[in-house]
């Protein structure tokens, strides 16, 4: 069977091509970029009466919000503990309970617009790659629950196969606050909030260039000239040339994610009995998920590619996949694609100004809750409601030495991890052609 290299998510939500309407020459805020951080200011911005412009180079979702595993984590890629070094206690207590609030911020939205996401919170299971971290794991569920009431707890080997139907990992951790969407579907119901509200949506149509006047900005772009008193950027992983600044900040880095074949209700039963979210510790680490129908094994990771699109990302993640389920050796793989998620030097997600203009950006592979929740603080402050107050926001990312663009240095990073891990964690022998 050929795999198809269009997500999976756009056969029930593809990304809609808009009908053009003309570009207003003013308005109160332009947005860049009508992913979920986009959109989600945007709504936020035009149900506060303000006149909003959300401008998009490809078709609104094309980037990252309608290709993504869509597990709701609001993950936080430093240990508490690395943030605590880096950014001092306070602030590493306060992105911990942000993150939480972000969680539950977004499922309260989905159930007020009445988003018809397929969203559920069936909870994540963390596989360790190694005993000890294992042992950090068990910690981590022990300090979620003491400090933020999550309902987490430690897995041990031994009964690892009632959550996930493998003996891959040395235990694990469960935490029942983590959830899986329909990523594009949220899209969808977000672009529709969105443009319900007000705010006007422009699609494949770029901008290309900005300039702060006396009062507000100027913006060029592809349809003509605008004049606004804001500008938000959400261009994230898709950021591009049109701003150098923020593009040295943020490495966009390719993500990639398989769908398997439908699979037999017993086999779904046996590897995925929870229904869970999964992830893992390993350095280079995978995500997966049931499909939301609970059919299917959507599986992500690295794509560790920089440039075209070539065989060997999919296969490499197929023999992940089996890594962790033999059973499913020779399986079908229907689906196979990648996206750009945007890593920034210190992993955390940020809220940041630079010469009056707002960002939001730097989700580290979590926009799912974080770039939603982005988009809205960035929205507030820019009508200056208190509520836009948010832990996100300190300085910018630090700029990344020798990096204008294009991420040359990730195969020799990739490799390095891949060594990593392997050391930690061989791999089981390659099946022999022809072997029984
Ligand atoms: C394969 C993959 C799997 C992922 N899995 C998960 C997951 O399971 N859970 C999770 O939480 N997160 C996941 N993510 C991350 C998540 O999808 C992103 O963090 C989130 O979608 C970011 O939303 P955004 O609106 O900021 O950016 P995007 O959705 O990427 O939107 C940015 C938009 O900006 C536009 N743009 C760029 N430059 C310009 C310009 N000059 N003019 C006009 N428009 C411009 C682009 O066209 C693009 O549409 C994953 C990402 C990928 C790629």
């Amino acid at each position: 069977m050929a795999t198809s290299s269009i997500p999976y998510w756009w056969e029930a939500a593809p990304p809609a091509a808009l009908p053009q309407v003309a570009v207003k020459r003013k308005c109160d805020v332009v947005i860049v970029g009508a992913g979920y951080t986009g959109l989600s200011a945007g709504l936020t911005l035009a149900r506060a009466g303000r006149d909003v412009q959300i401008f998009d180079r490809q078709r609104p979702g094309e980037g990252a919000s309608s290709r993504n595993g869509g597990i709701a984590s609001g993950n936080l890629r430093p240990s508490y503990r690395q943030m605590v070094r880096r950014f001092g206690e306070v602030r590493a207590t306060a992105l911990q309970a942000e993150a939480k609030l972000a969680r539950e911020d977004l499922a309260d939205f989905i159930g007020r617009e009445a988003i018809d996401c397929e969203f559920q919170i069936a909870g994540r299971f963390s596989g360790a790659a190694t005993a000890s971290a294992y042992e950090g794991l068990a910690r981590e569920a022990d300090m979620l629950r003491k400090n933020l009431a999550i309902d987490a707890y430690a897995v041990p080997r031994g009964e690892q196969r009632r959550v996930l139907g493998t003996d891959f990992y040395h235990g694990g951790m469960v935490r029942n606050d983590i959830g899986g969407l329909h990523p594009a579907k949220l899209h969808r119901g977000m672009l529709q909030a969105a443009q319900k509200a007000g705010a006007t949506v422009h699609g494949e149509t770029a901008v290309l260039g900005f300039r702060a006047k006396d009062a507000g900005f100027e913006i060029e772009t592809a349809r003509g000239m605008v004049q606004a008193d804001h500008v938000i950027v959400g261009t994230n992983g898709y950021t591009d040339g049109v701003d150098p600044w923020l593009r040295r900040r943020l490495v966009p880095v390719r993500s990639r994610i398989i769908v398997t074949a439908p699979l037999s209700n017993n086999l779904m039963a046996e590897l995925m009995p929870k229904r869970v979210m999964c992830s893992e510790t390993r350095k280079l680490h995978y995500y997966y998920r049931p499909s939301p129908d609970g059919t299917r094994i959507v599986f992500g990771g690295r794509d560790g590619t920089i440039a075209g699109e070539p065989a060997w990302p999919t296969d490499n993640l197929r023999r992940a996949l089996t890594d962790i389920f033999p059973v499913l050796d020779g399986v079908d793989i229907t689906h196979s694609w990648f996206g750009n998620v945007a890593m920034n030097r210190d992993m955390v997600p940020r809220i940041f100004s630079r010469h009056g203009m707002r960002y939001a950006a730097g989700y580290c592979g979590s926009g799912v809750v974080w770039a939603r929740w982005a988009g809205q603080k960035a929205a507030w402050q820019v009508l200056g409601d208190a509520r836009g107050q948010s832990a996100l926001d300190f300085r910018p990312p630090a700029a990344v030495p020798l990096f204008n663009g294009k991420a040359w240095f990730l195969p020799v990073v990739f490799a390095w991890l891949t060594l990593q891990d392997r050391l930690n964690h061989p791999r089981r022998p390659r099946r022999q052609a022809g072997a029984p």
